[in-house]
């Protein structure tokens, strides 16, 4: 996903991940992929580590918030967030909790000419696996229940296209 944020933060990528990580290309809305329900992760091996280290630096090189592994041709439950300070692989993710409302401006990486108003929770509950397979649970609100929601829907061959109640020209935004 990408939200208009008013802050660029400059994310710092340490020297190791550099040399180890490469970019994925970024699929586009027109491919049928993206509308495929993705497998669960069964196994926690070095292919998924290096799926999520490339979808890492893909997701800061196209200054986005999320990323889903369906958007780089990987049909399998992962996404990332990064939310400022730290970055979240959620693994097999389920979203068991929505609160309350925010209408917030949206994009994707995916989808470069649709911006619009969505109406996304304001707060949720999310469980998923890390890398190791180990669980957790957070709490989310705004920018981050925004993001969950959206990539969440990528798993199940969702766009948020379908959601967009006021659309926004992508060239309007360019010239804030
Ligand atoms: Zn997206």
């Amino acid at each position: 996903m990408t939200a208009c944020r008013s802050d660029s933060r400059q994310p710092v990528i340490k020297e190791r991940e550099l040399i180890k990580m490469a970019l994925r290309n970024i699929v586009t809305k027109e491919d049928p992929i993206l509308s495929k329900v993705c497998k669960p992760v069964d196994k926690f091996d070095e292919k998924l580590h290096q799926l999520l280290d490339d979808m890492i630096e893909t997701l800061r090189k196209a200054e986005g918030v999320g990323l889903a592994a369906p958007q780089v041709g990987y049909l399998k439950r992962v996404f990332i967030m990064d939310l400022g300070d730290e970055m979240l692989e959620c693994i097999n993710p389920e979203i068991t909790k929505r609160k309350g409302k925010q209408r917030v401006l949206e994009g994707c990486l995916s989808c470069p000419n649709d911006w619009g108003y969505v109406t996304r929770p304001m707060k949720c509950h999310l469980k998923a696996q890390n890398r190791y397979g180990e669980y957790y649970e957070v709490d989310l609100e705004e920018l981050g229940a925004q993001c969950a929601c959206h990539e969440y829907d990528h798993l199940d061959g969702n766009l948020f296209v379908g959601l967009i109640e006021e659309r926004v020209d992508p060239k309007e935004l360019e010239e804030k």
